[in-house]
């Protein structure tokens, strides 16, 4: 049966990734932090790589960013992180909370491939620069990319802030990124 297939290519996926020593991340790291909510969802959030709290818990965006996240994803989306799937850019924590190296992303790569792959969803949201450049394809930073859809696979995809620099920025950031989500919940009644 095709989902029973499917179903054991997931777990055979996380299985490989929770295990995975590719690159330098490993060494620092409590836990490999693959993603969560519902592999079959049709919107798929990409952010950057676990912090702090996410390396603790194995979960994506639960310290503050992540309460951002999930109230600007009920308000303008009215959905809640079960119907929808999180995942990062790199699974692991970098040291200190730096940006992943070039070498690091293009190691964890095939896992998100293979994630959205999987999940083949109707909608993207990127959150922030490395998500956005890496899915897009583009060196072009997130205020030129994001206020615009791009064709993403059989989909579309919809570049925003990352929820950090909106926790920042604040005012006009969170407009502009409340903007963007009721974008995605517009294309996915589309779809
Ligand atoms: N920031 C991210 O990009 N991802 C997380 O999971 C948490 C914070
Ligand atoms: Fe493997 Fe990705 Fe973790 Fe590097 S960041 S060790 S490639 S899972």
């Amino acid at each position: 049966m095709s989902s029973t297939h499917s179903a054991s290519t997931w777990e055979q996926l996380r299985t490989t990734a929770l295990a995975c020593t590719k690159c330098p991340l490993a060494e620092g790291r409590t836990q490999v932090v693959f993603g969560v909510g519902d592999p079959h969802a049709a919107l798929l959030f990409v952010g950057e790589a676990p912090g702090h709290q996410e390396d603790l818990a194995g979960e994506p965006f639960v310290g503050r960013s992540g309460k951002l996240l999930d109230r600007v994803m009920v308000e303008e989306i009215g959905i809640t992180r079960a119907h929808c799937y999180i995942a990062n850019v790199v699974k692991c924590r970098p040291p200190q909370n730096r940006n992943p190296a070039p070498a690091e992303i293009e190691a964890c790569r095939p896992y998100l491939e293979e994630q959205i792959s999987h999940l083949n969803p109707s909608v993207v949201i990127t959150l922030g620069n490395f998500a956005t450049r890496l899915l897009l394809e583009s060196t072009e930073g997130i205020r030129q990319l994001r206020g615009s859809v791009y064709p993403y696979r059989s989909g579309h995809l919809v570049p925003t802030y990352h929820p950090a620099y909106v926790l920042r920025a604040g005012g006009e950031a969170m407009a502009e990124m409340r903007a963007d989500f009721v974008r995605a919940k517009r294309l996915m009644a589309r779809a």
